[in-house]
């Protein structure tokens, strides 16, 4: 086993991927987050650089990069290919910043295939709603897609768990017709939340049914059903897919304070949960693993301590009984500012994450194991059919 310490990537360019001041994906959350992944002994670092056009050829059309490359050099340019006001509005720069996300996460995939490392998490990667020929919900270019594709070129069996509270997409739709690549996503449904998809009946293409798989939860699901749905879903699937390497993506925005979506879950069962893909990835995959961060907009309170969760269960490292001092009062202010204070003292959260515990919580949750216990069973059915036509 490759005992190197996890790759943490982040650089220069991380930060250039801004859509501007009132845009929520803010590159503010890497001030709180990495000087937190930094007080946690982060030292081993990639800084990403732009993905070469040829690479990103292999999920996107050329025309698309042809697109955001015009938008690069003029963002006034008439609204397409997703790009405009609104969501994933154009700026100077964009496609540089871009490519350096999805640059970041491939040599992260190419390092752990090397063996240099066996884990690496790119906190500012987890850009899964991008299609191979449009942008969507804040996301150009699809680096966790592409990561998997570069694993894909090595003819390496691929899964990837999204824990994002939107649907996956982007990603389920690129590895649409893969039957190398198990994608599992966990989020608030469609019928609540963008991108309004995500359901159980997407199963994969012709050739890959049972390969891609959705758990869709009702608004207000909490840790009491996120947590268990994943430990029912999760390790049987890795049993039976057997994958070579784990990509996962750790979006923070699931989490009960986040102000775009409805669940609540908590810090403590985000950790629990990247514990588990850690031990997925030894038990099926040799150990590797990349991780990235995604979504998350309270980016004091909440985005800081999911990825330093992410950070621990790589390194597998022990959650320590208190955030630092001195990180809380360097980020006090800022909170304070965005109305995201006080910077919490504890990596995990008290119970549903402090909140009152409603009926309409507990039956949400209830249904959580429900779906997820109907989903694996459509999907392992579905997966006995594929083997069945080989
Ligand atoms: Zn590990
Ligand atoms: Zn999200």
């Amino acid at each position: 086993m490759t005992t190197a310490a996890p790759l943490l990537v982040f650089g220069p360019r991380s930060t250039t991927y801004d859509f501007g001041p009132a845009h929520p994906l803010t590159p503010r959350r890497f001030g709180p987050g990495i000087s937190l992944l930094e007080a946690l002994g982060a030292v081993n670092r990639l800084a990403p650089e732009p993905a070469a056009d040829e690479e990103l050829a292999w999920v996107h059309e050329p025309s698309y990069v042809d697109v955001v490359k015009a938008f690069s050099r003029d963002p006034f340019g008439p609204p397409r290919a997703g790009i405009g006001p609104g969501d994933t509005p154009a700026f100077p720069g964009m496609h540089e910043a871009s490519a350096a996300v999805a640059g970041g996460s491939l040599r992260a995939m190419e390092a752990i295939l090397r063996g240099d490392v066996a884990h690496a998490f790119q906190p500012g990667g987890g850009l899964h709603h991008a299609m191979p020929a449009r942008a969507s919900g804040f996301c150009v270019y699809d680096d966790p897609a592409l990561a998997i594709a570069r694993a894909r070129r090595d003819g390496l069996r691929v899964l990837y768990i999204d824990l994002d509270v939107h649907h996956g997409d982007g990603v389920q739709a690129i590895h649409w017709s893969d039957p190398g690549v198990m994608t599992v996503s966990i989020h608030e449904t469609g019928t609540a939340l963008f991108p309004g998809t995500g359901f159980p009946d997407e199963l994969g293409g012709p050739g890959a049914l049972g390969t891609k798989v959705n758990l869709p939860l009702d608004p207000w699901t909490g840790e009491r059903g996120w947590l268990p749905a994943l430990e029912l879903v999760l390790p049987a699937l890795a049993e039976r897919f057997r994958p070579d390497v784990i990509v996962s993506q750790h979006g923070a925005d699931a989490h009960a304070f986040d102000p775009l979506a409805h669940l609540n879950v908590t810090t403590t069962a985000m950790g629990r949960a990247a514990r588990l893909v850690d031990e997925l990835a030894h038990r099926h995959a040799g150990g590797r693993w990349l991780a990235t961060g995604g979504g998350g907009y309270d980016v004091y309170r909440v985005v800081p301590r999911a990825w330093a969760h992410v950070w621990l269960a790589a390194s597998h490292a022990p959650v320590p009984d208190a955030t630092p001092e001195d990180w809380r009062q360097r980020w006090a202010e800022d909170a304070e500012r965005y109305g995201q204070s006080p910077m919490p003292a504890a990596f995990d959260d008290p119970p549903n994450a402090g909140l009152p515990y409603r009926a309409a919580d507990e039956a949400a949750d209830a249904r959580a194991v429900r779906i997820a216990e109907q989903v694996l069973e459509v999907v392992l059915r579905s997966l006995d059919d594929l083997g069945a036509q080989r």
